[in-house]
Parts: C-alpha cells; structure tokens; sequence
C-alpha cells in the first residue's frame, strides 16, 4: 500500500499549478487523445482533477491516477490551448516522478532505464545485436519507406512497421573527426540523439556535411548519452539527472558557442525539460540551465546563426520532388518553431512546398506512448496519414526521427508511394559541395 500520507506532501510542491486549471475545458478541443476516446481522464483537465483528488485526500488510488496520468502522449496541446496557461507537461512530468517515489519503478522499467539506457556503451552493445538479428526476426515490409515488419517479433510488436536499425550506428562511423575549419567564429557541437545514431546515421551525416559547407567549426563529443526524456516520462528521475550529469560532463571540457541537434524531442528535452526538472538550486540544474540558453534546432541554428547560402550556392536541380511538412510537437508547440524549417525547405533547390492541413496536428507517437497503446497511437495517426495523402506530394518532411518512425509506419500500406525524409536530409541535397 502506497504511504499516502508522504504522497500528499510531495503533491503539495505542484498545489499552485494545480489550483489555476479553471476546469473550462478547452483542452477537450485539442487533444488528440480525448479526440479519438472522449474519456475525461484522457485529458488534461481530468488528469489535473484526479491529481487534486489525490492532493485532497478524496480517494486513495495513486496506481490508476499514474495509469491515467501515463496514457498522454506529452504533445503539449492542452498547454498551448490553455487560456489560464496552465503548465500541463511541467505538472504531468512531476506528478509522474512523485507518483514513482511512492509506487517505485517497475522491473523492467528498472532494468530498461538503470541498467541499460544510462550506460550507453552497454545501450550501445545490446542496439549494436538488435542490428544483427533483425535480419532473421524481421522482414522489408514498404520498400518506400524503407520500413520492415515483424516475422517472429509479430507477436510482441503486432502489425507494426519499423524503420530497421541502421548496420554501423553514426558514432562508430570511421571518418567521424572533429570537423575544425579555424575559418569560423562559430564552434558548434553536434548533440547527436540515440534515434539519429542508432536508426537515422544519414540525417547525422547530413549535418556535418552542411556545418563543412557553412564552415562551421563542429565539435562531436564522445560519451554522449541519451537526453533523458524516456527516463523522466518513465518518472524515473535518478537515471534522467544521471543522464543529464553524463551528457554535461561530456561537454565540459569544450569551448563552443552552440549546441545543435536535428531531433526535435532532444532539442526539447535540453531546452526545457533539463531545467525545469533538476533539483532547485543544484549545481546540475545550473549547468543545464547554461546548456539550454546554448541549444537549437539545426534549422533554427541555420537561419539565424549562419544564413542561407545565395542561390548560386545551391545544386541545380535534376528533378522537382513535391514536398509537405509535419510540424514535430516538441518544435512548434514547445519550442515555438515552425518558420525555420520551412525557410529552409523553400531555400532547398529540387522541392516544390505544399503546405498540409493541419500539419501541427499530433502524429500519435508520443514515445512510448507508442509502444503501451499501439491502436490508439495508429487512430491518431491514420488522420495524418489521411492529410499526407491529400496534400500529393512524394515525400513528408520532418525534423524530429521520433515522428519519421510513426510517419513511416502510417505510410506503409501496400500502395504507399510518398517517402519520409528528414528537412536537413533535403537542405544538404541542394547545397552545391563543389562551389565550397
Ligand atoms: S484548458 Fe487549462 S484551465 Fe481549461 S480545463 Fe484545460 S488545463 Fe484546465
Ligand atoms: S499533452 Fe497532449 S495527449 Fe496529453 S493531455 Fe495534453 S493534449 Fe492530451
């Protein structure tokens, strides 16, 4: 039984945020989760309402409000349509590590998140023999795609359609040195994320291709690890500091301007979660908070640190590709960033813009969300699989990996014929390497 008593206290620290939801309901209207099941305790409201029954001692069930509480996607569209402005993903995220330190952590959440996760040389080993056996467990489903779906993982995975994991992850790539220009004012380090790595080597390539066209001094720090948000959305706030403290002791010893990264859930991550959920007053807290001022999107970075190159800098087009964008909800609706990636989009030379309807909209995957509640995940989906589709073009963009794998598997049907690419993949195309 959980010590209610001790819960109640360490409620008490989220009380004011608690006390400004008015109940009016506006977020009903944006959550794509109450869109697809219409339970109050879906959305925000209700989640907030069965925290302040547990703050008031009105019922004693902190096992179902943490069920509850977990199944969200952590969009942040309840907080961005909250007229009182209350911190919906701030009070979910320390509502869930509260409720962990009355409740504990599961096994296997333990064995995935202390064992595994925070110690990336061994995360690293364990990926590195998922790359060799997904070959025999698994099969190409969508050759568009580039998606495979499960043989003898169907009956822990379903019907899904996965991106497989790449052979050499970006990190262990040979050619991989520290790209020094000495022409540039910029230093910049590229925070790689375990998606880009282990599944996306390309879109990391990419990067470092283009920091060389704008010579710009890119730094890739060995020993990084995960950003952490598994960890803290797990309510595990032990291995996300541990992750924190690694990841910023693997900076330390650099001088840069910049940090980069070209995963929206990262970018976030570092901005705003690593500050907002450190202890008050800590040491880390303060050096995250320094990290956070220092970190951007790459195509935030590229707009407005470097520039766009004069079109004569720019390839000269083979083919046009019709392109559409998904806005990444940890980029537009946390980060405020939705201008630059289509700035960039419409500076790339082969691409024809259109625009989809409501391209901000969620894409369902949420992170783990994804894996606890894969039908409601492939629901919330098959609407912006649906928008794709109308807006004929041959490739989605995005700029977040975690999106690119929901994207993928939405898209996978047998006729699908429209690709997934990441916005930097498409920008570094265009860009014309022999005029450097
Ligand atoms: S929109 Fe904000 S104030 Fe209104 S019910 Fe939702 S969380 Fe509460
Ligand atoms: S974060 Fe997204 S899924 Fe979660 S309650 Fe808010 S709108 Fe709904």
């Amino acid at each position: 039984m959980a010590d209610m008593q001790k819960l109640v206290i360490l409620l008490k620290q989220i009380e004011d945020q608690l006390n400004r939801c008015t109940r009016c309901g506006m977020c009903q209207i944006v959550c794509p989760l109450y869109i697809q099941t219409g339970m109050e305790s879906d959305v925000a409201r209700g989640k907030l309402a069965l925290l302040d029954g547990l703050l008031d001692n009105c019922f004693d069930d902190p096992y179902g409000t943490f069920r509850r509480l977990n199944r969200c996607l952590l969009c942040g569209a309840c907080q961005v349509n909250c007229p009182s402005r209350v911190n919906t993903l701030e009070i979910f995220l320390k509502a869930r590590v509260i409720l962990t330190e009355i409740m504990g952590l599961s096994f296997g959440k333990r064995l995935l998140l202390r064992c595994m996760l925070s110690q990336p040389a061994l995360f690293d080993k364990f990926v590195w023999w998922g790359s060799k056996l997904q070959k025999i467990i698994a099969r190409p489903a969508n050759k568009v795609t580039g998606t495979s779906c499960g043989r003898l993982l169907s009956p822990f995975i379903g019907s899904r359609h996965f991106i497989p994991i790449a052979q050499v992850p970006f990190h262990r790539h040979s050619q991989i040195s520290n790209n020094r220009q000495k022409k540039n004012d910029l230093k910049v380090v590229f925070f790689i994320g375990c998606l880009i790595d282990k599944i996306f080597p390309k879109i990391a390539q990419a990067v470092v291709n283009i920091c060389k066209f704008h010579k710009v001094d890119l730094l890739i720090p060995k020993n990084q690890a995960c950003c952490g948000i598994p960890a803290i959305a797990a309510g595990d706030l032990k291995t996300f500091s541990n992750l924190v403290e690694q990841n910023t002791d693997s900076f330390a010893s650099l001088d840069f301007d910049y940090i980069v990264t070209a995963c929206a859930t990262c970018t976030f991550s570092i901005k705003k979660i690593w500050p907002m959920m450190l202890p008050a007053n800590s040491a880390l807290k303060k050096k995250a908070e320094k990290i956070a001022a220092k970190t951007f999107d790459i195509s935030e970075f590229l707009i407005h640190k470097v520039g766009l190159p004069p079109s004569s800098a720019m390839s000269v087009p083979k083919a046009v590709e019709s392109v559409t964008y998904h806005d990444p909800c940890h980029l537009k609706k946390s980060l405020g960033i939705w201008q630059e990636p289509r700035a960039l989009i419409k500076a790339s030379s082969q691409v024809k813009f259109l625009e989809m309807t409501e391209a901000d909209s969620c894409c369902g995957m949420g992170g783990s969300f994804n894996l606890q509640y894969y039908d409601l995940s492939a629901k919330i989906g098959s609407k912006k699989a649906e928008n794709i589709r109308a807006a004929d073009c041959s490739t989605v963009l995005t700029s977040c990996p975690a999106c690119m794998l929901q994207l993928a598997d939405i898209l996978s049907t047998p006729k699908n014929n429209i690709k997934v690419r990441h916005v930097i993949e498409i920008y570094n195309n265009s860009l014309n390497f022999h005029n450097e």
